[in-house]
């Protein structure tokens, strides 16, 4: 784990490097949908403070079993964490599930539509929280893929901008899977003027600064096209673990 762990970090280093930033520009959220609870524990002992889930079952089941492991930290001994451990939630959500969710997270990275965006704010208003998300794009149209046009994304930010108990910190996207990374280049790229252009825009904020892009096959090209936070998982946790 630690050998993985440090050349995921290495790796996103050196892209940071190449587009002409430092390496601590960029933020590594660890996906723990294939990831055992162990594996979560060791990524805490080495350090790592940011994970994200997509899937709200596992999701609540994970988040529990490792706030029992960093309550039973020091009984074992083990010193203070540094940072507290901040959950990502990252995949599609379903309305009558946000609930769990918008409890246990910091930052929800898949707001893909106005109904999901009041379902939130009518959660975080009732809790007296508020609730930071980013905007999930579909840059590419994929049929499979959810996220908003690119087209109506400075709509969905004005609403959220009206919404008191939510506060929108940028945005998301997926690329198709390809073999081959350079393929995704020209939708990391599209995004990163579209999140451009929208800091630009008067619905933003300068908190609307994080740009969610790249997974364990494209981190690199992610990073080279203005990524500042990555999610990875089977580049650290291995592909067949369950
Ligand atoms: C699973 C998942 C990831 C991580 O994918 P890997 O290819 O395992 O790195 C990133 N983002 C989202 C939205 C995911 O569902």
């Amino acid at each position: 784990m630690k050998e993985r762990y440090e050349q995921v970090l290495h790796r996103i280093s050196v892209a940071a490097e190449k587009s002409g930033r430092s390496a601590s520009d960029v933020h590594l959220v660890a996906v723990t949908k294939k990831a055992t609870v162990e594996d979560v524990r060791q990524l805490i002992d080495l350090g790592h403070a940011d994970f994200g889930e997509s899937r709200v079952q596992h999701f609540t089941q994970i988040e529990a079993q490792i706030s029992e492991y960093i309550g039973r930290r020091k009984e074992l001994g083990k010193p203070d964490l540094t940072t507290p451990i901040r959950w990502h939630f990252i995949g599609h959500l379903q309305r009558n599930k946000c609930r769990r969710v918008v409890q246990l997270t910091r930052l929800v990275h898949s707001v893909d539509s106005l109904r999901l965006a009041e379902e939130l704010q009518e959660i975080a208003e009732k809790k007296k929280i508020v609730v930071e998300v980013l905007l999930q794009t579909n840059i590419s149209r994929e049929r499979q893929k959810t996220g908003i046009a690119p087209a109506a994304v400075e709509y969905l930010l004005e609403q959220v901008g009206t919404m008191p108990n939510l506060k929108s910190r940028g945005m998301m996207c997926m690329a198709p899977y390809n073999e081959d990374p350079e393929e995704s280049r020209p939708v990391f790229e599209r995004c990163n003027e579209l999140f451009e252009d929208m800091k630009k825009s008067k619905h933003c904020e300068d908190s609307f600064n994080i740009l969610s892009m790249g997974m364990s096959n494209d981190f690199e090209v992610a990073v080279e096209s203005g990524a500042n936070i990555v999610r990875i998982g089977s580049a650290l946790f291995g592909d067949d673990a369950t």
